[in-house]
């Protein structure tokens, strides 16, 4: 954890914006609206548990809504408080505007340590969260739809989206209120593993660049790149997952609750998560056993992926940083004192709000889906097929009149007929998606001498946009 020189967590996220604020033509009237969380609900709520009334205290912020509706996820951590929640729905404008999807940016939390819990309890204690924020309109499918965060997942989302619909039996939008809610409730494939898969195609797009990479002093492709991942939640298991299964790299150390592992040859990811739900930890898996786990954010390595929590790089330990790529998967896990630090040592930060943005694309094209009531690729994906299908009889009958001998490769045949389904078109959106932040992020970095870093670009385009937005309605 950061130590008391530190600002918090939103007065980091403030000295990040006014840093890039600093460099755009803008009133300070308008710098100080957009900077400025416009509400933060905080409910206390009572249930009863274990035969006694227990208070919980959520809170629900709205930093802006310039755009609506606004967008972010509910955490469930112990963590939980107003100044993390501000930072949060903060960092969800800038993200939202920065990956052109259509909201403006909230957060929720809920101050609890869901493992405390059974699960018909927790069922208990999020259906009345819900029951607060719906009746509220800050659980709504026009004006605020939360996601799942820290300590979330479907499960919850299924709760709340059920909760939404017995408050509202004639909305006929009630799924798209929440987003990240399991199939079966109006989600949509992809959505999982959508923000690891970002982490996985923002990287592929970094090394697309060589410029970019030199600057970094790495060089090549991803295959063989020493990666560092902390945690092994929803975000870094599936990030892990796509670059060590797909992208080549290997994965030297995973950090966990209990500790660290290493192994210079790479670890198996998929069986180092068996290990871990079941003895609730690295510990005991083979490899390199490192108990202070936090010290290993500070090994040899190309790519350092925190996917956990914020602040988890400060003051503390910047200075003893050594990767030469640090990708923010979690939200806020560099304080702005240790930004400073790691900038000065020539270490390029891939910021969190581009970098994490993968999961509400997806929730972006989700809450397209139940709003459009119709699952994407439904109509045109067998009539795609069979217009490819045409083109492939039509060369087989060419080479057969003509006696030639071509033979169309079986695995071609089979890829090229496959007309895309949900999935793929998911991973097709969010791709595009994260590729075309990536160049609007860029472009700002090369062509002004006066931004040397990453996130200051990608504030600049997103403060850009939100200021743009607001300027249009006169304000
Ligand atoms: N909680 C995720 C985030 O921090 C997802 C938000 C969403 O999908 O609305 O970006």
């Amino acid at each position: 954890m950061s130590s008391t020189r530190e600002p918090s967590f939103r007065q980091s996220v403030d000295l990040m914006f006014n840093r890039a604020a600093k460099l755009m033509d803008m009133s300070p009237g308008l710098e100080e609206k957009i900077r400025v969380c416009n509400s933060t609900y905080t409910v206390r709520f009572g249930v009863r548990l274990r035969g006694q009334i227990k208070t919980f205290t959520g809170y629900r912020s709205v930093h802006s809504e310039h755009m609506e509706p606004v967008k972010g996820g509910i955490r469930f951590a112990m963590s939980v408080n107003q100044d993390e929640v501000e930072a949060l729905a903060a960092l969800m404008t800038y993200k939202c505007a920065l990956v052109e999807t259509p909201f403006g940016g909230s957060k929720g939390g809920l101050c609890i340590d869901p493992r405390e819990w059974e699960e018909h309890e927790l069922e208990l204690i999020t259906r009345r969260f819900a029951y607060e924020l719906i009746k509220r309109d800050l659980i709504n499918p026009a004006q605020n739809v939360p996601a799942p965060d820290m300590g979330t997942g479907e499960r919850e989302m299924a709760w709340i989206v059920d909760q939404y619909k017995r408050m509202n039996t004639t909305d006929i939008n009630g799924a798209a209120c929440v987003t990240g809610k399991p199939l079966n409730s109006g989600g949509i494939q992809g959505r999982v593993e959508a923000t690891g898969r970002g982490v996985q195609y923002a990287l592929e797009e970094f090394f697309r660049h060589p410029e970019d990479m030199a600057i970094a002093g790495l060089s090549g492709t991803l295959e063989g790149k020493r990666v560092i991942v902390q945690g092994l939640g929803n975000v870094g298991y599936h990030a892990a997952k796509f670059l060590s299964e797909e992208s080549g790299c290997k994965i030297i150390g995973v950090i966990e609750r209990d500790g660290a592992i290493m192994d210079d040859n790479g670890l198996n990811i998929e069986e180092l998560k068996a290990h871990v739900t079941a003895q609730n930890g690295v510990k005991g898996y083979r490899g390199r056993f490192v108990e202070n786990g936090a010290a290993v954010l500070e090994e040899d390595c190309d790519i350092l992926i925190p996917a956990a929590m914020e602040a988890v790089i400060n003051l503390d330990n910047a200075e003893r940083i050594k990767t030469k790529l640090l990708i923010e998967a979690a939200n806020g896990p560099v304080t702005a004192g240790a930004d400073d630090i790691l900038r000065d040592k020539g270490v390029v930060i891939i910021p969190d709000m581009y970098a994490n943005a993968g999961g509400v694309t997806v929730s972006y094209f989700e809450w397209v889906k139940n709003l459009s009531h119709i699952r994407f690729g439904r109509m045109q994906r067998r009539q795609e097929e069979s217009r490819h299908m045409l083109l492939v009889e039509e060369l087989e009958r060419l080479s057969a009149d003509r006696g030639l001998k071509w033979e169309i490769d079986p695995k071609f045949k089979t890829r090229y007929l496959k007309g895309a389904g949900e999935l793929e078109l998911v991973r097709s959106g969010l791709d595009d998606t994260m590729r075309a932040a990536y160049q609007a992020m860029r472009e700002v970095w090369h062509s002004r001498n006066d931004v040397t870093d990453l996130r200051t670009a990608a504030y600049l385009v997103s403060i850009g946009r939100v200021a743009a937005s607001y300027r249009s309605k006169g304000l």
